[in-house]
This record gives C-alpha cells, structure tokens and sequence, in this order.
C-alpha cells in the first residue's frame, strides 16, 4: 500500500479513515489532526499556558512533542509515584521524561510523592481504605490532586493529558455497563474549569492507541515500554480487550462509539438527565481546592489517616 501524499511505501493504514501514509506524512498528519481537534473542541489557544502531564509513556511524550512542535506553551509535569514492583518503573519512566525535556530543551517539574507526603503510592494504597490492596484509585486521586496543585500555584491556565481513543471508550465502556451517569456526562475532550480546578484537555482522544505508538516510533522518541505493573487484570483492560475484539471484527468501532457519545451528548439526547459538576463545592480546610463535602478534601482526608492511623 502506498502513501496517499506521495505514493511512497506507507508505514501506517488506517482503515477506519480509509487513509495510508509514509513515515513524513504520518508525522505532518498527527500534529495537524491534533490541532484540528484542539480548534474544534475549544481546548486552549497559543496565549495560554499549558501543563502536560507527562509519565514516560507512548501517549504524554508524544503529545508534549506534538504541542511544542505547534507552537504551543507546554511545559511538562512528572509525578514520582514510587511504584518500583521489580521493574523500577516509577525511576525509568522518570529518567526517560527527564531525558525527553533535556533535549527537546522544554521546562519540567518534578514531583516525588514520597518526598512531598512521606509515602509513596503503595504504601498510601496500603494504609488507605480505598486502596483495598489496588492502588489505583490512591494513585488517580493523588495525581489529580497534585496536578491541579501545580497548575494552581504556577498559574497554568489548562492541565492536557495523553489520554487516547482506546482509553477514552474503554472508560466510557466501562460507565455505560454501570450507567454511572455522572461520570457519563463529565468525560470528553474537555472537561471545563471550575473556582479553583484547572480545565482539563485530552487532545489525543481521537487517536487509537496503535497510532500514537506508530507515532512515536516514527518520530523516535523513547519511552517506556512497560505498563504500571498495578495496571495488570485491571478493569479498565479488560474491557480495552472486550472492545478490541469489537475492533476487530467491525474496525472503526471504537471511534464510533466515542464520536457518537460525544454527538449525542452534544445535542442533549443522552439518556441521563442530572447534570454532572452541579453540587455545590468548598474549599478544603487543608489545601484549598475545591471539594464536595464540607472540611478536608478526599486527598488530604487520605494522608492524615495515613500520618494517624488506627
Ligand atoms: Fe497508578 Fe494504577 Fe495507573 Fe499504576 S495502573 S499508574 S497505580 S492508576
Ligand atoms: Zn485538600
């Protein structure tokens, strides 16, 4: 198959777009469907300052690239998780970011868990109820909390995340089996910002996950290629799995799925009618950002228990 720019071999088809294209045009044709995107769902302009929040991975490597190479003021944020299950995960994926910013001359801050609240990750997920044994819901909490904390106190104006398609439908499968309509109705492209909480961006979320690899390795940017190890029998893969099927039999089902959720929502035909991020908020007593239930919010209510335990 050939490149449909310039009839060189292609290295990528995308079926769903009925679209193949060499290497070149594959690295012009991500950064121009990014800004499209950008543009479409009013994510940010070029006068605003954005964080990225950046794990080492595929997916937040190549958007940091993507957005410095469009001109965009985006510099980079690291959460030092402390997650170190035999593979030193948490140090890679560090020096592998730290690498990138270093070379592509862009400004990253670094924020070590463990450092700034005296446990890491698993240790919190450990004492923490919410863990119960997963520390995934410790560890969602904790980088939400500590991104829009960055993004506060050094006055970004939007926080973007790697998020692509596979994780975006996979999350929205996910809230569809359990009809969690709040959920439902938050998740997109763009999450507005609210007194407090920064607006939140996904400008991958269009992309298949295969895209974004074949991006990177395209551009020949390193990452990370290992998973978080706590990522494994989690459910969100397990039904990143079920729609891979789905994608397979029938491809183009995942953009479907998401594109029509976001149609539908757009013109008020979803099946859900309280609307998301209407209760009322506080500031926490602790760190100030807004929270549901009046005193501390669910971070820092985490990491006193963990200082007192019981
Ligand atoms: Fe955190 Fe879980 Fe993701 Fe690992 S898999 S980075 S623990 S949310
Ligand atoms: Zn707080």
């Amino acid at each position: 198959m050939n490149c449909r720019r310039c009839d060189q071999k292609a290295v990528i088809h995308m079926r769903q777009h009925k679209l193949a294209l060499c290497a070149e045009h594959y690295l012009e044709w991500i950064p121009e469907q990014t800004e499209r995107f950008i543009k479409k769902y009013g994510m940010f302009t070029r006068d605003e300052k954005i964080l990225v929040a950046v794990s080492g991975g595929k997916d937040s490597l190549s958007l940091w690239d993507i957005l410095a190479r469009l001109g965009y003021q985006a510099d980079g944020l690291y959460l030092g998780l402390g997650i170190d299950a035999g593979i030193s995960y948490s140090h890679e994926s560090q020096r592998l970011t730290e690498k990138f910013a270093s070379e592509h001359n862009l400004k990253l801050h670094v924020v070590d868990i463990e450092k700034e609240y005296g446990k890491s990750i698993p240790v919190l997920a450990d004492i923490s109820y919410r863990g119960h044994g997963r520390p995934c819901a410790v560890c969602g909490l904790a980088k939400r909390h500590e991104m829009n904390r960055i993004a506060r106190d050094f006055g970004y104006d939007v926080l973007a995340t790697g998020h692509n398609l596979d994780d975006e439908a996979a999350v929205l499968f996910g809230n569809t089996l359990k009809w969690v309509g709040d959920y439902i109705l938050r998740q997109g492209p763009v999450l507005p910002g609210t007194d407090g909480l920064a607006r939140k961006v996904k400008p991958l979320c269009r992309f298949y996950e295969r895209e974004m690899t074949a991006y990177a390795i395209a551009r020949g940017i390193e990452y990370i290629y290992e998973e978080c190890p706590f990522a494994d029998g989690s459910q969100s893969i397990f039904h990143k799995e079920a729609l891979n099927q789905l994608e397979t039999a029938r491809p183009g089902t995942k953009l479907i799925f998401y594109l029509s959720f976001l149609e539908a929502k757009n013109n008020g035909n979803l099946f859900v009618e309280k609307s998301a991020g209407q209760s009322q908020l506080h500031p926490c007593l602790k760190c100030g950002q807004p929270t549901s239930a009046p005193g501390l919010c669910s971070f820092c209510r985490m990491i006193e228990k963990a200082e007192n335990p019981t």
